[in-house]
């Protein structure tokens, strides 16, 4: 991969798809074009998916620094699960797709924990380096204040 795409801060961020979130969160943290790699998923939650960009940042892309960072009023804090699959049936998904809704979809009940749960989970997994930071925050969607939580 080209120099230019490696992040200038050499920082990961994985925060949460809120469309409040979209510039507010760059400007908050003073991140321009080109400083840092930004995964984004509903609820930030540390799937998979997230794990596997996180190797190719790291490994690839010379990352050093990971923020989880969440956020106050998260529509997936206690998001209704049960909601979502009556309205897939009912807009014509086929009703015999059954994953285990509240761990296909990312399950949680407080931002805080879900940032601690994540945090946890980066720090204590197998490909992940020893020599990296990883850090877990929670910014206040009116205000942009960020709160160093874990
Ligand atoms: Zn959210």
């Amino acid at each position: 991969m080209g120099e230019n795409a490696k992040p200038k801060k050499k920082l990961a961020i994985v925060t949460c798809m809120d469309t409040r979130l979209v510039n507010f969160l760059s400007e908050k943290l003073g991140i321009a074009q080109g400083d840092a790699k930004v995964i984004k998923n509903a609820g930030n939650i540390i799937t998979e998916d997230v794990i596997r960009s996180l190797v190719v940042a790291v490994y690839l892309l010379g990352v050093e620094d990971i923020m989880i960072i969440g956020h106050t009023d998260c529509g997936m804090a206690a998001a209704d699960f049960e909601t979502v699959k009556k309205k897939m049936v009912e807009r014509g998904a086929n009703p015999n797709f059954t994953p285990d809704f509240e761990a296909w979809l990312g399950r949680m009940y407080c931002e805080e924990t879900n940032v601690k749960e994540g945090v946890d989970l980066l720090r204590n997994h197998p490909a992940m380096p020893k020599d990296i930071t990883i850090d877990g925050y929670v910014m206040d969607i009116e205000t942009g204040d960020l709160v160093k939580i874990a």
